[in-house]
């Protein structure tokens, strides 16, 4: 057992899918690497990497 593991662990994040069919970007409509069953906001890693980036440097 790894602690290290366990702490990659983002609660927030939608569980990745197995395979198609994805969820499209809810910004650029490419498809992500979420389940199209996912109810919620879901971002390709690219939209993903510049959402995180607008918020870590708001303000
Ligand atoms: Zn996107």
């Amino acid at each position: 057992m790894s602690e290290d593991d366990y702490c990659l662990i983002d609660a927030s994040k939608p569980p990745k899918a197995d395979g198609p069919p994805y969820a499209e970007c809810v910004l650029c409509r490419e498809p992500t690497e979420y389940p199209e069953s996912y109810k919620g906001i879901t971002m390709c890693p690219r939209c993903e990497w510049l959402e995180a980036q607008r918020t870590a440097c708001s303000g």
